[in-house]
């Protein structure tokens, strides 16, 4: 009785369905998955393999070398495709020469707004009495130091409004003070802080956010600016908009430059010939212009601008891992999402950024013939066991998905993979229509990274994957939905207050970004929005019959994205509106939607009876 193990290797994943066959009889005895080694197509993939194809003959019972119980391998005929997302700003502020810290230091001291000229705290003894005065406080002071010179100055009457600190020091101070005036601290580079200049200090009671030099007009009000000097001044109350404290410092020097890179024009080559859209007009126009060029033959960048340096990167990228010479290497779909990019601010004093918009493409490239036959041979000599390419892999995906129970054709499935969104239908007489969509899972991943502002793949992965919540006590948190759970035992005394993930098992992530729980969500909710329910509507509008989405009945869900704990269902609310029932798969009524193309090379072996 043969034993055949059907293998599909992804992007990122390599599934492994292991199962007896005799005549029409198929029994599954076995699967597993394991991370794809290499460029999906190459022969790097075989040690994925290897591993992979372990995993299953030990769930089968039999031990990971035991390779000869297998007498076929059946490959995918892996999709020449290959996805990548790049990310670029179309505008960009530049503040030089810039008077201005906004951030959110934890504990800011005193609240309200002090305006003043700016001492160094060594200085204040000598600054002249009648004068306000915002204090400049080096780490070199301790906050007793530092309270104690400050309430001296202030006892013989002298104007002292405001401060700025270096150190973490704003509540130890300004609670040393008769009156608490606004402290702002935390500022890592103090010694850049201009002296002798008009300055104002703002710091928003706990909760609240800096609303005074957040506004172009208060602060044109507060330092007398001209119509002129107001416009200029613009990107730096923009900056500071949602920081819980803030300080803007006039210098005469100051110069702020608002710069806007030409964001560069998209060139779409489609059969009515190439169209011309500059990438300022957004991710909107972009997608029409995309949808009226199907089928697309390629598409470039404007040179010399953002977008086609962006353009030129992806076919570089490209043509680097597949050898295609990169004359030769065409882009077949692309998938714009408006996104915001952190801009570190030139000049701010604590770090600042600030959001600038951008657009995140993610595109589809076409290769040649993936070398599948090396591959074949590779994977042949390290285990010994005969190995043929079993089918397409969007065919292959459809007849494992039909193994979910409840499901007949006519089927579409939807593919949500890493790199693609991958789309085919079978038609009640088994003919099968596929197409291929730029962006999936790393494109969410790339546009969380991007709007929150950090660079931490796996941490990306994990806002991604789990849902969120608020530690409100040692024994209780807030979950996103808004309820509150309680835990028996303490939880440890480092996440209280803080923002986490729920791993499974209830495991805590601390989420290490200055950040609310709302932005969180709203950010990851936003990126699988625009990436998956965009595609699902995109493909789905290929493949069905007429190009009408209503007329299909049934959509599977497959693939690694579905298994998110939000995606399946915001697509299925957004298919609702067609009329499509759509749900997450669950191959073989017991994988969920994983191992639908392995199970499917199974399958089809079997049933051609070959
Ligand atoms: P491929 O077929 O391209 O190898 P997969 O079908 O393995 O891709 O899907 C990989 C994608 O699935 C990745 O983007 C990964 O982040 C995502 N993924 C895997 N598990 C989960 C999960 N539990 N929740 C959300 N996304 C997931
Ligand atoms: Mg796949």
């Amino acid at each position: 009785m043969p034993i055949v193990a059907g293998i599909d290797i992804g992007n990122s994943t390599t599934e492994v369905a292991l199962a007896r066959v005799e005549g029409r009889e198929v029994t599954f005895i076995g699967s597993a998955l394991h991370p794809t080694t290499g460029i999906k197509g190459t022969a790097q993939n075989a040690r994925g393999v290897v591993l992979a194809l372990g995993k299953a003959l030990e769930a089968a019972g039999w031990s990971r070398e035991d390779f000869r119980r297998v007498d076929l391998v059946r490959l995918n005929e892996a999709a020449p495709v290959i996805g990548d997302v790049a990310m670029e700003t179309v505008t960009e502020t530049i503040i030089t020469e810039s008077t201005m810290i906004g951030h959110n230091p934890t504990t800011p001291g005193g609240v309200g707004i002090g305006l003043g000229e700016t001492v160094l705290i060594d200085d204040l003894a000598s600054a002249p009495e009648d004068r306000a005065l915002v204090a400049v406080i080096p780490a070199d002071w301790d906050y007793e130091r530092a309270s104690e010179e400050l309430r001296k100055i202030l006892g013989r009457g002298g104007k002292v409004k405001a401060a700025i600190c270096q150190s973490d020091d704003g509540v130890l101070i300004a609670n040393r003070l008769p009156s608490p005036v606004p402290i702002v601290d935390e500022v890592r580079a103090i010694d850049r802080v201009p002296l002798g200049m008009p300055c104002c200090v703002e710091v928003a009671p706990p909760g609240r956010v800096v609303e005074t030099l957040a506004n172009p007009y208060d602060v044109a009000t507060l330092f007398g600016l001209s119509p002129e000097e107001t416009r200029q001044i613009v990107p730096v109350t923009r900056a500071l908009v949602g920081n819980r404290s803030a300080v803007v410092i006039r210098t005469p020097l100051g110069e702020v430059k608002e710069r806007s890179i030409p964001a560069g024009e998209l060139y779409v080559e489609g059969p009515a010939g190439r169209r011309t859209l500059n990438v300022e007009e957004g991710a909107g126009a972009i997608m029409a212009l995309v949808a009226e060029s199907e089928p697309l033959r390629d598409i470039f960048g404007q040179p010399g601008t953002n977008v086609g340096g962006m353009m030129e990167r992806v076919r570089r990228t490209m043509s680097n891992l597949t050898g295609i010479p990169i004359g030769d290497v065409h882009i077949r779909d692309l998938l714009a999402v408006d996104t915001l990019v952190p801009q570190k601010v030139v000049g701010g004093l604590a770090d600042e950024f600030s959001q600038e918009s951008g657009v995140a493409l993610a595109v589809m490239v076409e290769t040649r013939e993936l070398p599948m036959k090396h591959l074949a041979e590779a994977v042949r000599t390290e285990t010994g066991i005969a190995v043929e390419i079993g089918g397409v892999e969007a065919e292959m995906a459809i007849n494992g998905a039909l193994t979910t129970p409840g499901t007949k054709p006519p089927l579409a499935i939807i593919d949500l993979g890493a790199g693609s969104t991958d789309a085919s239908l079978m038609r009640e007489n088994g003919t099968v229509e596929l197409i291929h969509l730029a962006g999936a899972g790393n494109m969410v991943n790339t546009i969380i990274t991007s709007e929150l502002g950090f660079d931490d793949p796996e941490l990306a992965e994990s806002i991604k994957r789990y849902p969120l919540c608020k530690v409100e006590s040692v024994f209780h948190i807030r979950q996103e939905d808004g309820t509150v759970r309680f835990f028996d035992r303490p939880l440890e005394p480092h996440l209280f207050g803080r923002v986490a993930l729920i791993h499974e098992g209830d495991l805590l992530q601390p989420i290490p970004l200055r950040t609310t729980m709302e932005r969180v969500r709203q950010v990851r909710r936003k990126a699988k929005g625009e990436v998956f329910v965009t595609n699902a509507v995109r493909a789905l509008e290929r493949v069905a019959p007429a190009k009408n989405v209503r007329l299909l009945d049934h959509v599977v869900l497959v693939g690694g994205s579905a298994l998110d704990f939000e995606i399946p269902t915001m697509i299925t609310d957004a298919l609702s509106r067609y009329g499509v029932v759509s749900g997450r798969g669950n191959i073989r009524g017991v994988e969920g939607p994983r191992n639908a193309v392995a199970t499917g090379l199974v399958l089809t072996w079997g049933r051609e009876g070959t």
